[in-house]
């Protein structure tokens, strides 16, 4: 069968030289040549998310890391932030995980604002937050560098941040934002097969998980940084995963950071423009369009532009292109496009090109 590729919002597109690295022989994981493998990958790690802690590596895709981040720092009640279908099931997540939780939410397509964080903080009931940066099915980012300035106000309170669908697109200084957990799967932005985290602690974060009694092991962040200490991750990680995370790197620091940042904006702005051009509007309250994804109203939002989604993915996929339909309740009053990973003017041109095609016959 032919390959379809994948302009959906993760997984995204693996490219060939990954693909080699993630089919390596394996190597033993607590030998020398794993910690060799993952001492070397360590600094590009924390160039990546301007750290000096250590990056740590979990096998498990990004809700393991989000759940464990619940399981580790909330003691008294979590605020969970919520503006989407991925932000809003962590409120349900840290309920499912025992804890005490409040919902801050905001209607879908609107992005989390820090002076709504600040009222609910304020009261005091707090010692967890989690925000989700690039909430991927409404395509919104939210304001993480405002969100992330009142941790200097409510020091005691942990900042749990998910920049699953943007790290590596735009960027995030993890030891600037002053936050205490930054995580991502690697099958959006890092454009890898799905099944590993990578995520980084604050030395806060570190403390207050050493005072839980019930945060588990799989998912314990002292585990992490102990074995991290070494060049290792607590239990067997999926080694094929590290390989091809080496060599993605390769790729990433060869482009340079900025030039990586500038171009997933450039493909963003690009995708807005080919949805103008054929009349839509955007889902996300303007000036919060995400730089990895763009979700297109199809009525969502007041006039603009509507299509049959599932004529139009039909349409676009005998072309050899997959777009996503919509996600949770505005699945087909809105379509997504995403442009993360490894794509190019070039490749979202033959993208926009199918789907132009596919729009003369709508
Ligand atoms: C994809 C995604 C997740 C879930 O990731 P899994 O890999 O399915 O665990 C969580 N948050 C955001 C913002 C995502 O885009």
């Amino acid at each position: 069968m032919a390959h379809v590729k994948l302009h959906i919002p993760g997984p995204v597109e693996v490219s060939e030289k990954t693909f080699k690295a993630f089919c390596r022989p394996m190597i033993g994981h607590r030998g020398q040549g794993f910690k060799d493998l993952y001492a070397a990958i360590q600094p590009k790690l924390q160039a990546l998310l301007y750290t000096k802690q250590l990056v740590y590596l979990s096998t498990s895709s990004a809700w393991g890391v989000m759940e464990g981040a619940i399981r580790n720092l909330v003691a008294k009640k979590v605020l969970n932030c919520m503006c989407g279908a991925f932000s809003d099931k962590w409120f349900d997540v840290s309920k499912r995980c025992g804890k005490d939780a409040e919902a801050l939410q905001v209607p879908w397509g609107s992005p989390i604002r820090a002076e709504a964080v600040d009222q609910k903080l304020a009261t005091g009931q707090f010692d967890a937050l989690t925000v989700i940066h690039n909430e991927t099915s409404t395509g919104v980012m939210s304001p993480i560098y405002e969100i992330a300035a009142l941790k200097k106000k409510y020091p005691d309170v942990m900042f749990i941040v998910d920049a699953v669908s943007s790290m590596t697109g735009i960027k995030l200084e993890f030891d600037a934002l002053g936050i205490d957990v930054l995580l991502a799967g690697t099958q959006k932005a890092f454009a890898m097969p799905p099944g590993l985290a990578v995520f980084v602690c604050s030395p806060a974060a570190l403390a207050k998980a050493a005072t839980m009694k019930d945060r588990g092991y799989y998912f314990d962040l002292v585990e992490f940084q102990k074995n991290a200490e070494q060049s290792m991750t607590p239990s067997t990680p999926s080694i094929g995963h590290v390989f091809a995370l080496q060599s993605k790197l390769e790729d990433i620091f060869a482009e340079g950071l900025e030039a990586r940042y500038v171009r997933h904006l450039k493909l963003a702005q690009m995708t807005r423009a080919w949805a103008a051009k054929h009349g839509f509007n955007l889902f996300p309250e303007p000036g919060f369009e995400s730089v990895t994804l763009t979700c297109v109203s199809n009525g969502a939002r007041p006039g603009g532009r509507v299509v049959d989604v599932p004529k139009l993915q039909k349409l676009v996929k005998d072309q050899g292109f997959l777009i996503d339909g919509g996600y949770g309740k505005i699945k087909g009053t809105t379509f997504r496009i995403s442009n993360m990973g490894d794509e190019t003017e070039a490749t979202m041109n033959q993208l926009y090109a199918a789907l132009d095609g596919a729009m003369k016959q709508l």
